[in-house]
Parts: C-alpha cells; structure tokens; sequence
C-alpha cells in the first residue's frame, strides 16, 4: 500500500476538506497509518501535559533533604560505633582496675571509688569527643570518605587504650609507693 502522501498529512496542520476526507478513508483501510496517526496524538499529548520540563516545584528541597537525612543517618551510625569503641574501652579497663583489686590487698570501696572516678572521667571524655566530632561534622562542607573515618576512629581507639593504660599504671604506682 501507498502511504504517501497520507504520512505527511498526519502530520499537517492545514489540510484542505478533500485533502481530509482522503486521509480519513486512508485509514480506514490502513493500520500502518492508524498506528502512526496515535503515536502522533500520544506524543502530542505528552508534550502539552508535561509542558514544564523543569523539576517539579520543591523538586530540589526533597533532593536535598533526602541527602542530609542520608547523612544525618550516616552520621548517627558512625557516632554509634565510635560510642561502642569508646565503652568497650571503658569496659576494659574498669575490668583491669577490679582485677587488679583482686590481686592486692586494697579495700573493695577504695577500688570502686576509684573505678567510678575514672569511669565519669571516661565518660566525659567521650561526650566531648562525640561532641567535637559532631562539631566537625556540621562544619565540613564536605563528606568524610568512609576510610578516613577508619583512620580517625583508630586513631581515637590507640589514644584511649593508651590513656587507660596510663591511668591503670598510675593507679598500681600510686600503690606501690603508698
Ligand atoms: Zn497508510
């Protein structure tokens, strides 16, 4: 079958009332062009609906408010482990202060005060920590990659178990020489 010039009239504006009525009869009798005649109208459809092609309004808020609820999200995780890093270390020290109690001849009280005494300062120490490194967070204009988080929570980790350690040595010194 001949489509010509029907193809282009499907298309044309500015038909004549004999130009028309040929094309209706056309396709009538042809599917080809019937299917092109739809997409045709379905495009045009589509363009008038989806006149404004920009985002829609708020478009940008939700995307961004999306990625600083990832964040916030993300954050809030790596403040958690930071957390368990920080009261493990507690743990274990506190357990080295009772078991080294348990091997010297001091009272349980002045050992427990003691161990309340280091565990506040402990504490304290990871609230301020916890809060310069939300601190930081809030000011960078830009993420931290996960591996440098690595590297600073290591970080953090050697200089509480040092820190501990030297409270611990301290302490057992201070018994020695008392
Ligand atoms: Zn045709």
């Amino acid at each position: 079958m001949n489509h010509n010039p029907f193809e282009e009239w499907l298309f044309e504006d500015q038909l004549t009332l004999e130009e028309r009525t040929q094309l209706n009869v056309h396709l009538k009798e042809c599917a080809s062009c019937r299917a092109l005649s739809a997409a045709g109208l379905e495009t045009s459809r589509l363009l008038s609906n989806s006149a404004p092609v920009s985002p829609a309004a708020g478009f940008t808020d939700r995307w961004a408010s999306l990625a600083t609820d990832k964040e916030a999200a993300e954050q809030k995780k790596q403040v958690r482990l930071l957390f368990i890093l920080l009261a493990s270390f507690a743990l274990l020290s506190i357990t080295s202060l009772f078991l080294s109690s348990y091997f010297s001849d001091h009272s349980i009280m002045a050992v427990l005060s003691n161990v309340i005494f280091n565990a506040l300062h402990l504490i304290e120490r990871t609230i301020i920590i916890i809060q310069s490194y939300r601190f930081v967070l809030t000011v960078l204009p830009f993420r931290i990659p996960y591996l440098m988080w690595v590297v600073v929570m290591a970080n953090a980790a050697f200089w509480m178990a040092f820190w501990s350690l030297s409270i611990w040595k301290f302490s057992s010194l201070k018994r020695v020489f008392a």
